[in-house]
């Protein structure tokens, strides 16, 4: 792309653009380096460059390569971040995002509602280390308030909670953090990075997990910490390249090249998804159907505010709990059982039995993981097929 830095593209043409580094063949698909190290002219050469290394300068692929570098560049535009830093897991995007930048005797508020591994790292891995953690209900800013203090080093939460969709508000968040200079960490991977105005309302740092809606045909792992050039470069990259979280140059491909239609995906995905969540809601066999930009939803304004689609996932209650709700997901003819997001295939998980499994009884209750309760993530088949597909499974309820 050559320098348009005197008008602002749209992210939907620097999905396509943005980061490209051409080798001397001027290839039009972005090459795959698929390369752990590189060759030095000199001796010289070498040492110059273990002493500072320029961004197109490359050492090991732990550190950087001209792949990993492109799909960072990419999403860094479209997140409107001036740096990113790709990860080998969402996970890794996560515990690189906080544990790069906590010590001993800090302390951390994050809202409760939380993937099951991001409740690890928050409720059994930081605490180990010092890392006095504080987890609230994320919806409730009274209790953000509450529980922030004057040494809260940063809050995190998703901004839209898995499985049960609720919404956090980023700007209330982000007014009270910033107040006593603590850094906002959302991990927004419901809310793609199509439809986010995280930095917009606040957030320092976003995370992604782009095996989800990044890649979007449920090939690879792969996360992501966009952030300030200053957190990306000097907190969250010498963790991460010295611990070993870094995105392998394959994956970095895949994910660049998702990145392209990524925004045309995931708006068929909600348009789906939104068409899913009206046809269902209502149906005698389910107590409730949520998705956050159903009328319905609690937190609807906020939702409609926040982002400018309601995601591709929805969630429902089927009325007679476990039994009926696995009769249900057994029914489905079209949509998969399994445990991603975010694919081109739509996908019904049972949070209860398997995502949200090790969670005590008393936690799932208050989280709203009821017995009946599937999460549906919208793939990218005929709306009509799937909401015929579902409507047929709950016959069998
Ligand atoms: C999937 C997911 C993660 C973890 O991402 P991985 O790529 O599986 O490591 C973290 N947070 C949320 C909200 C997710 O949906």
């Amino acid at each position: 792309m050559k320098d348009t830095s005197n008008r602002p593209l749209s992210p939907r043409t620097m999905a396509v653009h943005a980061g490209t580094r051409r080798s001397q063949y001027g290839e039009v698909s972005e090459a795959m380096f698929l390369t752990q190290g590189f060759v030095y002219d000199s001796a010289e050469a070498a040492e110059a460059r273990f002493l500072e290394a320029s961004r197109e300068e490359f050492i090991y692929a732990r550190y950087g390569n001209p792949t990993v570098a492109m799909f960072e560049d990419r999403i860094a535009a479209i997140e409107e971040t001036e740096d990113a830093f790709a990860t080998a897991s969402g996970m890794a995007a996560v515990n690189g995002a906080l544990v790069s930048m906590l010590r001993a005797g800090d302390h951390v508020v994050a809202g409760r509602a939380l993937f099951g591994s991001c409740l690890y790292i928050l409720d059994e891995v930081l605490p180990r280390y010092g890392v006095e953690v504080t987890l609230i209900d994320g919806t409730d800013i009274a209790a953000w308030k509450a529980a922030i203090r004057p040494d809260t080093k940063a809050c995190f939460f998703e901004s839209v909670s898995n499985p049960t969709l609720e919404v956090v508000d980023i700007a209330g968040v982000a007014a009270l953090a910033h107040d006593v200079g603590a850094l906002v960490i959302v991990d927004n991977v419901f809310a793609t990075p199509a439809f986010s105005r995280a930095v917009e309302l606040g957030a320092d740092v976003v995370v992604y997990s782009t095996t989800k809606h990044v890649d979007g045909q449920g090939r690879c792992l792969g996360g992501v910490i966009c952030g300030t050039t200053e957190f990306v470069r000097k907190t969250a990259e010498p963790y991460l390249k010295h611990t070993g979280g870094s995105m392998s140059p394959f994956n970095a491909w895949v994910m660049l090249k998702g990145l392209e239609h990524m925004d045309l995906r995931v708006r068929a995905q909600a348009a789906t998804a939104m068409a899913l969540a009206e046809a269902l809601e209502g149906h005698p066999k389910l107590a409730r159907v949520i998705h956050p930009h159903l009328a319905s939803h609690p937190q609807c304004d906020l939702a409609r505010a926040q982002m400018e689609e309601g995601g591709t996932v929805l969630s429902f209650d089927v009325a007679g709990g476990k039994e009926a709700a696995f009769r249900v997901l057994n029914a489905l003819e079209i949509v998969l059982i399994s445990n991603n997001l975010g694919d081109a295939k739509s996908i019904a998980t049972h949070p209860a039995t398997t995502t949200h499994q090790r969670l005590p009884d008393d936690q799932k209750t208050m989280l709203g993981i009821t017995p009946g309760l599937i999460r549906l993530s919208c793939g990218l088949e005929d709306a009509g097929d799937l909401v015929a597909d579902v409507l047929g499974a709950l016959d069998h309820a």
